[in-house]
């Protein structure tokens, strides 16, 4: 619900505002740079300023407004609002007129917050706020007061230059803003966790680089086509930047495992896509690499199997869905709108042995690793694709 009149978004940050002044205040720059980029990407005109640890972006389409900033990392919430004089008299006149445009029965509430000098309280807003709500519609209905469970609240914020009506507050993601970490290199298949795996990197604030592995004859037709297309949908929260997709023809090194290894085989496959990760890491200035990878969740993810595969590479590895729940991950996937085309197996199914190990000894494993392998990888790294999302 907007207030008649409203012209600017009030877009507020969580996490931002524990940070130091100094690190505070380059992260609302970012933030704010990334709503603009946003804002940009959608045709969506604006102008956006930080005052006192808020994001105000003002313009014509306040709806718009608010739905983009809901999208963008490391805002908590957005309320398009109606900007008054900071007076009693202001304040009463817009609630009136909130009130008889979108209060028309139930209970209501006046939550009023103030900051600065002014020669009224906050609880002098609520009292006499919620007197003018009240004159306003009695003629129409008789309302009712509940400060508890109330069906319409209206919110005044008030500060010295200015006071702001709103009457909901859209939740955002939270987090952090995107840039404000240093990227990580995202595998994604195109399944359903890896995409949840990297916007949750994202929303605290690190940009992907995200690695598609063509896994030649164990990857189906579609397998590309998801992953693009996942990725494509993580770009809407990406603020306006590319998300360009690296994809690795790692078919050939694919077989040479398979053909080599028995019951070790999938974990020294999972080797191999830390190794083409760590590589397309260094190139791409990436501190770390992110995977969907649940404790538990398939065979090769069981903790003795973590610890058999994760020295392949000296970089960091991290697993935002390590103790999720799958209907926990799917749930989010529909709601960050990747799971619609996350769908069928993966080629991974047809890679596995009948048998798969799932107590792995990590000196087999490093033993069943194939001598030739770091050249396949070397390979596949420099004939990698780069296929454009924007
Ligand atoms: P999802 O791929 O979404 O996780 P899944 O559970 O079928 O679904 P696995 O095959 O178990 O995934 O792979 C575990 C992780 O390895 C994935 O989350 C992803 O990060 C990475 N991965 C798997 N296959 C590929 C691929 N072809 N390209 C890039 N990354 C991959
Ligand atoms: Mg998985």
């Amino acid at each position: 619900m907007i207030p008649p009149g409203a012209d600017t978004v009030l877009v507020r940050h969580g996490d931002v505002g524990s940070k130091s002044a100094k690190v505070q205040s380059d992260m609302e720059r970012v933030l704010r740079e990334n709503l603009e980029r946003t804002l940009d990407a959608r045709d969506i005109d604006a102008s956006v300023d930080v005052r006192w640890a808020r994001i105000f972006a003002r313009g014509d389409d306040v709806d718009a407004i608010a739905d983009a900033a809901t999208d963008v990392f490391g805002v908590v919430s957005a309320s398009p609002c109606l900007v008054v004089d900071p007076t009693m008299r202001g304040i009463r006149r817009a609630l009136a007129n909130t009130a008889r445009e979108h209060y028309d029965g139930g209970a209501f509430a006046v939550e009023a917050r103030r900051a600065g000098s002014h020669d009224f309280t906050s609880q002098d807003i609520g009292r006499d706020g919620g007197e003018a709500v009240w004159e306003a519609v009695e003629d129409d209905f008789q309302p009712e007061v509940d400060l508890d469970d109330p069906d319409v609240t209206f919110f005044v914020e008030c500060r010295n230059d200015a006071a702001y009506v709103f009457l909901e507050k859209r939740p955002g993601p939270g987090g952090l803003p995107l840039g404000t970490q240093r990227p990580l290199v995202a595998l994604v298949s195109g399944g359903i966790d890896s995409p949840v795996a990297a916007y949750e990197v994202m929303k605290r604030g690190s940009p992907i680089v995200p690695l598609y592995l063509d896994l030649g004859q164990y990857g189906g037709p579609d397998h590309e086509a998801r992953a693009v297309e996942t990725v494509r949908r993580l770009a809407t929260y990406a603020s306006g930047r590319d998300l360009t997709v690296h994809k690795v023809p790692a078919g050939p090194a694919v077989e040479r495992v398979v053909d080599a290894t028995g019951a070790e085989r999938m974990l020294v496959y999972r080797r191999l896509m830390y190794r083409i990760a760590e590589a397309v890491a260094d190139e791409e200035s990436a501190v770390g690499i992110v995977t969907g990878e649940a404790l538990g969740q398939k065979s090769s993810q069981t903790a003795a199997n973590f610890a058999a595969v994760d020295d392949a590479t000296t970089l960091p590895i991290h697993r935002p869905l390590f103790t999720r729940d799958k209907q926990d991950i799917v749930s989010q996937a529909r709601d960050i709108g990747t799971f619609d085309t996350a769908t069928v197996n993966t080629g991974c199914n047809r890679i596995a042995p009948d048998y798969p190990e799932t107590n792995a000894d990590p000196t087999a494993v490093r033993a069943a690793v194939p001598d030739d392998l770091a050249e396949l990888i070397e390979e596949a790294v420099a004939d990698r694709d780069r296929v454009e999302v924007a």
